[in-house]
């Protein structure tokens, strides 16, 4: 797991240190050798990434878009400038004659981390001792490649914050039970919307002895839910929600659904990043939001509609500090080995885990 807190001394890749260049001379290098790369070089920009860096992608969107771009251009190069685990996808869908490149290779991803095939593996033998029922896994697409294997493995599929409810939906044709992993926000808000009860639900913790469960528990329940979450969606909580409905009854509160079921109930309207930024697009001139997501695409969006107020639901700096170690710096990093023909940070997923991988994204496709 990626230490959130380590000093950030970027060691693996060749520095360019700020005695070599300031930040401005950054940009401008930055500007020219992306000028003659163009041919070779498309850069992909999460809607999380930091302004000085997003400025430079010539596709931006979520991770699932970012991937399905990447896979219809040309280039040999795609340089990512998200986390990990979306490299990891992009890998698994781009032609062979191409690379993706993580500019930082410590971007990973807090929820991303809190599942790994072990724990997954030892979790699903005890569901199986624990009950008859046929138990479907699903997994949310902000995992390692190895899970989105082990959904491919075992009947299940792929899920995003756009399509989580289709996809529910058809797990519980497929069997009796879901087994949700790794956001339990994601899976609880979509499960409880459907209509199933908080009750039927039950939290498998890995960090503990059969994650904390006991088989009577397995049997019982409907879902279960892993215990992981966003640490940046998780910060959002309710006191927030229901001070300022008091304070500003004119403000439409709208949240991610990575925040916490409390908060998702209390606000006013919640979906995923796309469906974010739709909603406060078609909204009328003079709308006041406030929004429950990441803070680089909430000042992104005030800055975009200066017609209306669009502020974090948060006081405190929601930012994906993960996503945020990819730097202008990082960046040209990864441009000047291209261009010297020793590309670094290729993140390459074995052809088995693709396979796998591949069967669990088809099908998420297929029901969306
Ligand atoms: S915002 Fe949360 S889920 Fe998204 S990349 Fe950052 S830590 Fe992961």
């Amino acid at each position: 797991m990626l230490n959130l807190f380590e000093e950030d001394n970027n060691d693996h890749l060749p520095l360019i240190s700020e005695e070599e260049l300031s930040d401005e001379q950054v940009l401008v290098e930055l500007r020219k050798i992306k000028e003659e790369l163009k041919d070779q070089v498309v850069v992909l920009g999460h809607h999380y990434q930091q302004d000085d860096v997003f400025q430079f992608a010539d596709v931006t969107g979520d991770s699932l878009k970012l991937a399905q771009d990447a896979a219809n251009l040309e280039k040999p190069y795609i340089i990512f400038c998200g986390v990990h685990f979306m490299a990891e996808t992009t890998d698994m869908l781009i032609k062979d004659n191409q690379k993706v490149i993580l500019p930082d290779l410590r971007a990973g991803c807090s929820m991303a981390d809190m599942a790994n095939r072990e724990q997954v593996d030892n979790c699903w033998e005890f569901l199986q001792k624990s009950t008859k029922e046929k138990i479907v896994p699903i997994t949310y697409i902000n995992c390692p490649a190895t899970l989105k294997s082990f959904v491919g493995e075992n009947g299940g599929s792929i899920c995003t914050s756009s399509n989580a409810r289709p996809i529910i939906e058809w797990a519980f044709t497929q069997g009796e039970k879901l087994l949700f992993f790794p956001d339990q926000h994601l899976g609880r808000n979509t499960c409880a919307e459907m209509g199933i009860s908080l009750d039927e639900m039950v939290v498998y913790n890995p960090n503990m002895y059969n994650g904390g469960l006991t088989a009577e528990q397995i049997d019982k329940a409907k879902v279960i839910l892993w215990y992981g979450y966003c640490s940046v969606h998780q910060g959002f909580t309710k006191a927030q929600v229901d001070s300022l409905k008091k304070d500003r009854p004119e403000t439409t509160i709208i949240v991610h659904p990575e925040c916490s079921h409390d908060v998702v109930k209390a606000s006013h309207d919640n979906g995923s990043t796309a469906y974010i930024i739709n909603k406060i697009k078609e909204a009328p001139a003079g709308a006041s939001f406030a929004v429950g997501t990441e803070i680089n695409l909430v000042n992104r969006l005030a800055a975009q509609h200066p017609d209306k107020e669009i502020f974090s639901l948060s006081p405190y700096q929601c930012l994906c500090t993960t996503m945020y170690r990819v730097r202008p710096r990082w960046l040209l990093a990864s441009f000047r080995a291209i261009k010297e023909d020793r590309p670094i940070n290729i993140i390459q997923v074995d052809k088995e885990t693709t396979e796998h991988s591949l069967k669990a994204l088809n099908k998420m496709l297929e029901l969306s």
